[in-house]
């Protein structure tokens, strides 16, 4: 990409030197392939994006100058359902990272049982650069080029890396004004007052405790008692941390993008919530030691959770890793060389599309409520949220034992079984 023209990001989905979260999802599909039957003649479905959107996100900055940001939003698959995923308010976010995304959404969507096809949307700028009426600007502008496919029953966007319940709040304010209705059911992950659910901002990472506590109930990996290891500290990793140290794990290392914190006898979550609330990152935490970033991935643990961007266990990091359980907390934590390493090395993974699905799940929760106007109580969300996450953990467990595969695999022969029926049943138009 030349420095005299920043803005042609598409063109980093076509430059070799990146790492390719697409091409990891093409290697994940050209896996599970061969365990699909009669219903691998529909997998290049799966390969190509039904439709991908890239729009000209313009802004006025504070200063006066016009600032242009690259926004996407892919709908992979809508074969069983409207589009269901996040937008990402990122630097990095490229063409081919959104397409991936989209990609594991409708494999998460429909591993989960969740009537959903998968999408995902974002932009290319740290939104940490900007000022709130900049990110609000950004946000109203990209919602605006996108409203020509989003929609309650067209595709539903929600919070991702970046985003918030804020961002939630004036995508759905955008839209309803471009409509000129108030349309609550366009966006989840919402504030409650905006017809938001209850538990949804819990959700994430709430379901990553609930996938690690059914592994660990199989492989013998007891919660109580156990080190836990997290990488990324955002809403995934930091409630996450902190549902295993209520249950009685023991939180030993926490890496955001500013620090790598060790402590063996027990990081408090709480109070690491605390700083990185008022300090923005975990650096400078007084409750455990600094040590070096790569050494997060030798650190001794029973359960290890990615929980920040993807393609961070590579094949080097899956050969040094001492961990008992990898449950992805993340999107496309792991490349597809590390799983086979970890497989060979007996490290269990639990992969993203079952581990972080507590979050969509919720997603489609409120989706429902705001659907029939009716609200749950939390307690009541948190139940239907365990028996929907126990549930597909059982059925992906179950099959992955039958066939002797590890459990991505299993994960995903179930949700292409359920896309690519769908896609037969419905047939081809014309
Ligand atoms: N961004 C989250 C995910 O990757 C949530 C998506 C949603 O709730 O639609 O699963």
């Amino acid at each position: 990409m030349s420095a005299m023209n920043p803005i042609h990001p598409v063109l980093s989905y076509l430059d070799p030197a990146r790492p390719e979260p697409w091409s990891s999802f093409l290697e994940q599909i050209d896996r599970v392939a061969p365990h699909l039957g009669g219903l691998s003649h529909w997998i290049e479905t799966l390969k190509r994006p039904k439709r991908i959107l890239v729009v000209d996100v313009p802004i006025v900055r504070d200063d006066g100058s016009v600032a242009h940001f690259e926004g996407y939003r892919v709908q992979h698959n809508l074969s069983r359902g409207p589009g269901k995923g996040g937008v990402r308010f990122h630097p990095d976010v490229s063409l081919s990272e959104v397409m991936a995304l989209a990609g594991w959404m409708t494999i998460k969507n429909a591993a989960l049982g969740l009537p959903f096809g998968g999408a995902k949307g974002g932009v290319r700028v740290a939104p940490r650069s900007l000022s709130r009426a900049e990110l609000e600007r950004v946000t109203r502008r990209y919602t605006s080029e996108i409203g020509i496919v989003i929609g309650p029953d067209k595709d539903i966007p929600a919070p991702d890396v970046g985003s918030d319940q804020q961002v939630m709040a004036w995508m759905m304010d955008t839209y309803s004004v471009n409509v000129g209705h108030t349309a609550s059911g366009v966006v989840t992950g919402k504030p409650v007052a905006l017809g938001g659910s209850l538990g949804r901002q819990e959700a994430t990472g709430r379901g990553v405790y609930i996938a690690a506590r059914e592994a660990g109930d199989r492989a013998g990996v007891p919660i109580q008692g156990a080190r836990v290891a997290v990488q990324g500290f955002g809403n995934v990793g930091s409630v996450a941390a902190r549902i295993f140290s209520e249950h009685g794990a023991v939180i030993v290392a926490v890496q955001d993008a500013e620090a790598t914190l060790f402590n063996p006898a027990g990081i408090d979550v709480a109070a690491a919530m605390a700083h990185t609330a008022s300090q923005g990152s975990l650096a400078g935490f007084a409750g455990a030691e600094p040590i070096a970033d790569d050494e997060f991935w030798h650190v001794e643990c029973d359960y290890l959770v990615p929980a920040a961007l993807e393609g961070q266990l590579t094949a080097r990091r899956a050969e040094g890793l001492r961990a008992r359980i990898v449950v992805e907390g993340a999107n496309g934590p792991t490349l597809p060389e590390a799983d086979d390493i970890l497989r060979r090395r007996g490290i269990l993974v639990v992969p993203d599309v079952l581990a972080n699905a507590g979050g969509v799940t919720v997603s489609y929760f409120e989706w429902v409520q705001d659907f029939s106007s009716f609200f749950w109580s939390e307690d009541e969300i948190n139940a239907r949220l365990e028996s929907v996450m126990v549930k597909a953990f059982a059925a992906i467990w179950t099959l992955a034992e039958e066939r002797s595969l590890p459990l991505r695999t299993a994960a995903f022969i179930i949700a292409c079984q359920r896309v690519l029926a769908a896609r037969e049943q419905r047939g081809l138009y014309p």
